[in-house]
Parts: structure tokens; C-alpha cells; sequence
């Protein structure tokens, strides 16, 4: 196992730390969310679903539909509540699939029905350290995936300064919107040119 703690400061910090996680994950891939009602799941799958390409903005509490299923560009995401349900057979007949091979599963109480889920699960615990704080404990088995995860939620160097950034920091990769800007700058220098100075109706042309 590799287990890999990560403190936020906010629900937007615990978030970040979802997408992250999600950047190296694949399709079949089952990510088990432990803590207690308030504790943020709902707030770390919003991030999942960033990292997988979904809408993040719908995802919601699936508190109610026993399953909600996100379409996205690198894999769709299925948010499980499994708080209500009582065996493996009753989340197939709600069409849950563990192991689908073009999906994410995120699944709120999977120890409701632990033998519902994959080997090898993913396993995320978030505990409140006061009402935004959170201590997020993410376990992977050990290889290559424990391996990328541990390089993607460690500090980096930032790419403009060479500042350590956590992925839970508002700029992450960067260490400030200064370096950010610095960064793009670099990019666009090579990239685009302007060649006339820019009139008015260049800008009413992308407001219509
Ligand atoms: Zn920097």
C-alpha cells in the first residue's frame, strides 16, 4: 500500500486534490470514499469529475439516486451512494457496473456493501480538522499507479520560480498568479504575434 496524507486549508483546496488524483487515474478504476456525512466526498468527487473532463459544476450529493453518472472527455465518472443500499445485486439492478472499462466509480458508504466493489480499490478518507480543514488520507496498492499518485500529490517545483507547490494550491502548477502569467507569457510569445494595433470592431466582433 501506499498512503499519502495531504492537509487542505478549504472545500476548494480538498477539491483540487480530487482533480488531481483523477489526472492519474484510468477507466475501471474504483475510488472508495470514506468519512462522515459533512466530511467533503461529495466536494473531492467534484474534483474527480474536473480531472476526468465531466461537468463538475452538476455533480451534487447522490443522495437520492442511489447512482449519478457524468460524462466525460478522459473517462465518465458513475457517483455512488451506497448509504440506502443492502447487497451487490441491488446496485447491478440500479445499473451500477464496477469495472466498467470506460468509467470512474466513486462510491459515498461502500462499506454499506463491501464485496460490491473491485480488488485493488483506490481508498480516500477525509477527516474534518475544523468546519473548512480537511485531512485527506488516499491509499493506492503499491506499483505504478501508487507511484504516480505519490509524484502528483507531492510537492513540485513551481515551473516559472521553482517554489514547491502542493497540488491544493490555488495556482497549482504554480506558485502564484505572477509565475502563471509569466508562464503563459512565455508561451505566447513564440506562438502569436499581433500584427496591426487592435481596433474597436475587433472587439465587437467576439461579443455578438
Ligand atoms: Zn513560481
Amino acid at each position: 500500500m501506499g498512503t499519502f496524507v495531504i492537509d487542505t486549508p478549504s472545500p476548494e483546496a480538498t477539491e483540487r486534490v480530487g482533480r488531481a488524483l483523477a489526472m492519474e487515474l484510468q477507466p475501471g478504476d474504483c475510488v472508495l470514499l470514506h468519512g462522515d456525512l459533512g466530511a467533503g466526498k461529495t466536494c473531492f468527487v467534484r474534483g474527480l469529475a474536473a480531472g476526468l473532463g465531466c461537468d463538475a459544476t452538476t455533480v451534487h450529493s447522490p443522495t437520492f439516486t442511489v447512482m449519478s453518472r457524468y460524462p466525460g472527455s478522459l473517462a465518465n465518472l458513475v457517483h455512488v451512494d451506497a448509504y440506502r443500499v443492502g447487497s451487490a445485486e441491488e446496485l447491478r439492478d440500479a445499473g451500477v457496473e464496477p469495472g466498467a472499462p470506460d468509467t470512474v466509480l466513486a462510491v459515498e458508504w461502500p462499506e454499506r456493501v463491501p464485496e460490491a466493489w473491485p480488488a485493488g480499490p483506490i481508498e480516500v478518507r477525509i477527516t474534518p480538522v475544523d468546519t473548512s480543514a480537511r485531512s485527506i488520507e488516499i491509499r493506492v496498492a503499491q506499483g505504478t499507479l501508487s507511484e504516480r499518485v505519490g509524484a502528483t500529490l507531492c510537492a513540485k517545483p513551481c515551473p516559472s520560480c521553482r517554489v514547491a507547490v502542493g497540488p491544493f494550491d490555488t495556482d497549482w502548477p504554480f506558485c502564484s498568479p505572477r509565475c502563471r502569467a509569466a508562464d503563459l507569457g512565455r508561451w505566447f510569445s513564440g506562438q502569436y504575434q499581433i500584427t496591426r494595433p487592435i481596433e474597436s470592431r475587433d472587439l465587437e466582433e467576439g461579443t455578438e
